[in-house]
């Protein structure tokens, strides 16, 4: 339950609210709004202007507090991830949902969180006033630091595949695969479907292995809605499809 409701016109009165105990950021509130037995203190941050979309270099640098949905629109916005967000949240939680907020409150069946991994992304994060830090995605859902989250980048420099299976097509996947390759030939997979977080199955220097790592990674990915066996023979699947399709 929300029981105080603060909105700050700048960052640092956002970062001074944030200090209080039991005070939480607010995006879109689609999580944080439900009705809980605890009362929580929120500090909105829609007026301080964290909503943009901008592309820098090779790079697309997406406000913490973009929707969803904008970002969905957004022409800079890769084919891949698009069809991550689209599995992530139906439309009306699309326009609401911001993109720091869906982070957060990912768990192992994000598709868009599984898709930021994959990409290796960037989360931008205001710890004080004075100070900020940058983590990969990989090590945020890791260590789920303390901080505003300011903005998440992208490589665009890369080619990226999402490939699924779920029950039907609108629904979060039983299985989802994420797969980016750098001119390098780097390649990394994620997958998702199951779990605390989505998984790092593959970061390698080639695309050599990649069906190999995808079944490994899901080993003991049993759980009500599928077998181990089954999630570790559709995820090999899923990354041969993912490889080819962006060959
Ligand atoms: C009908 C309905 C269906 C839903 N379905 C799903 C679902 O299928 N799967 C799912 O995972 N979720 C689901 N949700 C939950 C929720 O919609 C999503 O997790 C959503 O993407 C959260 O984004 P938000 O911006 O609304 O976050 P909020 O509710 O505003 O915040 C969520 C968390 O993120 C933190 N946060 C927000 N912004 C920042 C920031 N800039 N820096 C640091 N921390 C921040 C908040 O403090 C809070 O802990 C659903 C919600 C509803 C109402």
């Amino acid at each position: 339950m929300i029981s105080t409701y603060h909105r700050p016109k700048t960052l640092d009165e956002a970062l001074d609210f944030l200090t209080q105990p039991n005070t939480l950021p607010l995006g879109g509130g689609t999580l944080l709004s439900k009705a809980t037995a605890d009362s929580v203190a929120v500090v909105d941050l829609q007026a301080l202007g964290l909503d943009s979309l901008r592309v820098n270099g090779n790079d697309l640098v997406i406000g913490s507090t973009c929707t969803l949905q904008s970002l969905l629109e957004s022409s800079d916005c890769p084919q891949a991830l698009k069809s991550a967000i689209k599995l992530e949240a139906p439309l009306n939680i699309r326009n609401t949902a911001t993109v720091a907020g869906t982070l957060v409150a990912g768990d192992g069946r994000s598709t868009f969180t599984a898709m930021l991994l994959a990409m290796d992304a960037k989360i931008e994060i205001q710890t004080t006033k004075t100070d900020t830090t940058t983590l990969s995605v990989g090590e945020f859902i890791l260590t789920r630091p303390s901080g505003l989250i300011t903005a998440i980048t992208i490589p665009l420099n890369v080619k990226s595949a999402f490939e699924y299976v779920s029950k039907t097509p609108a629904d979060k996947p039983l299985i989802g695969a994420a797969l980016s390759q750098w001119n390098s030939g780097r390649t990394r997979l994620t997958l998702c479907g199951y779990g605390k977080t989505p998984l790092l199955a593959m970061d390698g220097t080639e695309a050599e292995g990649v069906q190999e790592a995808a079944a490994n990674a899901y080993h003991e990915a049993q759980d009500e809605w599928a077998s181990a066996d089954y999630r570790m023979d559709v995820a090999s699947t899923l990354a041969k499809r993912a490889l080819e399709s962006i060959a």
